[in-house]
């Protein structure tokens, strides 16, 4: 609890949280967006989601999965968004720890999202779920969701779209880090799933187990992102992966009034892809240029595959207490996500030849220096 918040605030955001918790184990399945269901109480008129007056008086929710789970209108929204980091980061969820209750029900909430927003699961046999043990053992996973590629010329190549769902626990409870990036690969999702094919195929990937990091001389850094790329899942491995984005830390625009695209540097394959992204949001800062080595891009940089490693700075609260939900920026986010996604669709719809662009084996993390 942060004892600076605003009342006001901090209590709209628990009751979303708590609202949202009710919400999805009491269907069982479906997803954390604030929204008007029979009998759950609305925390505040912002909270609604927008087109629910709209509905026919009594009816149930329209939108359900084949399954015949429920499924929000929309996360797209700002409202949708400030609900899915309002789960991801209650303290029901206790900073999502990998291998705890908190980080399978995250990968619940993710699951069910992708598949209300009509995105395959990866994994053969139908499931988004990739498990694995990380290096401390405990037992999480990655959650996969896929969108095929419509081109026969282009589809086998894999644009990944990335976003860690654990956090640190211990009273850290990751709104910013990286709920986030959570809620926008969500809406992302939503998005492209929704509007036409895209040439190449789109991976969904939210990431586990990324905060851990052991001190032991052989640990994998970045241990979901580093798992999906060290055991192929068929159809989908890394070697037909040729473009990474990452998305971690996306809410607290305001502290440094820009949206940093990491790995845009002079000459990159995805600057292109930013500008013209960024083009389309005017009033949404975004800084090209410099490099990272510090999340999930590692993990496909490292193979030669190149990346955009879009970031807000937060200096004030990463890895503290006090990254909670009531100081996530989520106007802003929303536009973010446009810019993310928009990105995504260039580098998947792109005429020009991205396969080229791998150099497997080479590290392409850091900008290249000049030779003198
Ligand atoms: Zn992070």
């Amino acid at each position: 609890m942060n004892p600076s918040a605003n009342t006001a605030v901090r209590a709209l955001t628990l009751g979303v949280a708590h609202a949202a918790l009710l919400f999805c184990l009491g269907c069982g399945c479906s997803g954390a967006a604030v929204k008007s269901t029979a009998g759950t109480q609305e925390p505040r008129s912002e909270g609604r989601t927008p087109g629910a007056e709209d509905r026919t008086p009594g009816a149930e929710d329209p939108k359900r999965t084949p399954e015949g789970k429920e499924c929000p209108e929309t996360g797209r929204d700002e409202a949708g968004l400030r609900g899915v980091v309002a789960y991801l980061a209650s303290p029901e969820l206790a900073g999502r720890v990998p291998g705890t209750e908190g980080d399978r029900l995250a990968r619940k909430l993710i699951a069910a999202r992708l598949e209300c927003a009509g995105v395959e699961p990866a994994m053969a046999g139908g499931s988004y779920v990739q498990p694995f043990t990380n290096s401390e053992g405990a037992s999480t996973a990655n959650v996969l969701g896929v969108l095929r590629g419509s081109d026969p010329a282009v589809a086998s190549e894999i644009i990944v779209l990335g976003a860690h769902h654990d956090h640190l626990g211990h009273g850290m409870l990751g709104a910013n880090d990286d709920a986030s990036g959570v809620a926008a690969l969500l809406a992302i999702a939503e998005r492209l799933a929704a509007g036409p094919a895209p040439r190449r195929t789109i991976l969904f990937a939210a990431f586990g187990s990324e905060e851990s990091q052991t001190d032991a001389p052989d640990a994998a850094a970045f241990e979901g992102s580093e798992h999906f790329a060290a055991n192929p899942i068929p159809g989908l491995a890394v070697d037909d992966v040729v473009f990474m984005v990452n998305m971690d830390m996306l809410g607290t625009y305001s502290a440094a009034g820009t949206l940093n695209a990491l790995g845009t540097w002079e000459g990159s394959v995805g600057r292109p892809f930013v500008e013209a992204a960024a083009a389309q949001a005017p009033d949404l800062d975004v800084t090209l240029g410099y490099d990272s080595n510090l999340s999930d891009n590692v993990s496909f940089c490292t193979r030669g595959i190149p990346y955009v490693f879009f970031w807000t700075e937060d200096t004030a609260c990463y890895h503290k207490t006090c990254d909670t939900a009531d100081r996530i920026e989520y106007s802003a986010l929303e536009q973010i996500a446009e810019v993310v996604g928009s990105t995504v669709a260039a580098a998947a719809n792109a005429t020009a030849d991205l396969s080229v662009s791998v150099r497997a084996g080479v590290d392409v993390c850091l900008e290249p220096k000049p030779t003198r």
